[in-house]
């Protein structure tokens, strides 16, 4: 149900509006009448407006009540910028730093007013263009970390996480688009794919194993069925922004409790898809340098992620699960039971990779990694080995979990 008093924003409309809201007001300056207004929303969703005066800039985030990439013919909840700005604040406070500092909600309007991020740009952006990012990954495996395990059981106490399950269950249109579009359709001719017509022999055989889709079934069954923690839920690389030497999470709307390998997986995908579509954005000359480097940024997520989470495995673990009086008791070490669970965590993530890789090049919403390739025939070539890596990711992490090993097969495809 959309609140009755809901209205989309428009530049026109924008500063007699949100004029009066002190948070931007204060931070914008000026006379409302003189903002400079731009709507600046690339997303597959919603309005995004960029509003500037005499002080600073800040930016409105507004859901808009169906798919913007599709149109008004697939409606879609404003509640879930309610979520949204959920999931920010709970960032904030598991991974400081990293998301957008919140100034403002408005619940009825579905929106939030947030800082500004400038001079920084979308990460798939500067992959394609070529530009390196300092500690890359190992940003970005922290935060898979932090929020992985400040948003488990191993951080919270039962009730506090419960209660949040609960809250974040209400979040009800959101998780179905994950399940089809990810999960589903990349494996059937679902009604809304497209896909590069050259690709067509890779994706037919794809699409002939049985074993590989009842396995990506499965994780998606784990993807349902399973609260361990609060995801982003869309961590790819259009959903970070960077300068040279900070990175930065934005866009956490399809955030929602589930496996603790999932964002991983989604945010190392993504680098494997810029590294795999590089030989039609670089000349010859920097092809291997950059691709050795996006091939750093992935080991540094991974071995960053196993790095904070035992370290707050040791420090922090103040919940329900592996509680300390257990081991202690006895002198024994809970330190084997992380490792464990890392290398679980390890594996679920490369096969969650896989099935992303596949997605976005056999689903509704492609990456421009691949999109912006003009000629087809090279775009499916360098798609094919997307889709072959992602298909031995998903049959066979077990083989992969050594990142020596997941190197090497990366090397191989390409
Ligand atoms: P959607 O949910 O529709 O995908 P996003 O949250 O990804 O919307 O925002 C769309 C675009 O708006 C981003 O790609 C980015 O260019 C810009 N943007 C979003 N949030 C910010 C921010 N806090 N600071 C600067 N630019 C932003
Ligand atoms: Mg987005
Ligand atoms: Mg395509
Ligand atoms: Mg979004």
């Amino acid at each position: 149900e959309i609140d009755q008093h809901y209205r989309a924003l428009s530049v026109e409309t924008f500063s007699q509006r949100l004029g009066e809201v002190e948070a931007v007001a204060s931070r914008v300056g000026g006379e409302p009448a003189r903002w400079d207004i731009r709507e600046v929303g690339d997303g597959n969703l919603n309005l995004v407006f960029i509003v500037s005066g005499d002080v600073g800039s800040v930016v409105v985030k507004q859901a808009l009540p169906y798919v913007r990439m599709v149109g008004e013919s697939w409606p879609l909840p404003i509640y879930r910028a309610h979520f949204e700005y959920y999931a920010l604040v709970r960032q904030a406070k598991r991974a400081p730093g990293i998301a957008p500092e919140v100034y403002y909600f408005d619940k009825p309007q579905a929106l939030f007013v947030m800082e500004y991020l400038h001079p920084h740009t979308i990460l798939r952006r500067k992959l394609i263009a070529g530009e390196r990012v300092a500690q890359l990954g190992e940003t970005i495996g922290q935060f898979c970390a932090r929020t992985a395990f400040r948003g488990s059981e191993l951080s919270l106490s039962s009730p506090e996480k419960k209660q949040d399950v609960g809250l974040f269950s209400g979040n009800v249109a959101i998780p179905a688009i994950t399940e089809s579009l990810v999960f589903t359709d990349p494996y059937y001719a679902a009604e809304m794919n497209h896909h590069t017509p050259e690709l067509s022999p890779v994706v037919d055989e794809l699409r002939r194993n049985a074993r590989l889709k009842a396995k990506v079934q499965r994780l998606l069954m784990k993807f349902t069925a399973n609260t361990e923690t609060m995801l982003h839920g869309d961590l790819h690389s259009g959903s970070i922004m960077a300068t040279d030497t900070d990175v930065r999470v934005i866009d956490p709307e399809f955030s929602q409790y589930g496996p603790m390998a999932f964002d991983l997986g989604m945010a190392v995908a993504n680098f494997l898809m810029a590294y795999f579509s590089q030989p039609a954005h670089r000349q010859e000359s920097e092809l291997a340098a950059y691709q050795t480097w996006i091939l750093d940024v992935i080991e540094a997520c991974f071995t960053s992620f196993d790095a904070e989470f035992r370290h707050l495995w040791q420090t922090e673990r103040t919940g329900v699960l592996f509680p300390k009086a257990l081991f202690e008791e006895q002198g024994n070490s809970a330190d084997d039971a992380c490792d464990a669970l890392l290398d679980e965590i390890r594996l679920d993530a490369l096969a969650y990779c896989g099935i992303e890789m596949h997605r976005r090049v056999l689903s509704l919403a492609h990456n421009a990694d691949f999109e912006e390739i003009e000629d087809p025939a090279l775009r499916a070539k360098l798609e094919a080995r997307n889709v072959l890596m992602g298909q031995a990711l998903i049959m066979e992490p077990e083989a992969y979990g050594d990142l020596s090993a997941l190197m090497e097969l990366a090397k191989a495809y390409s």
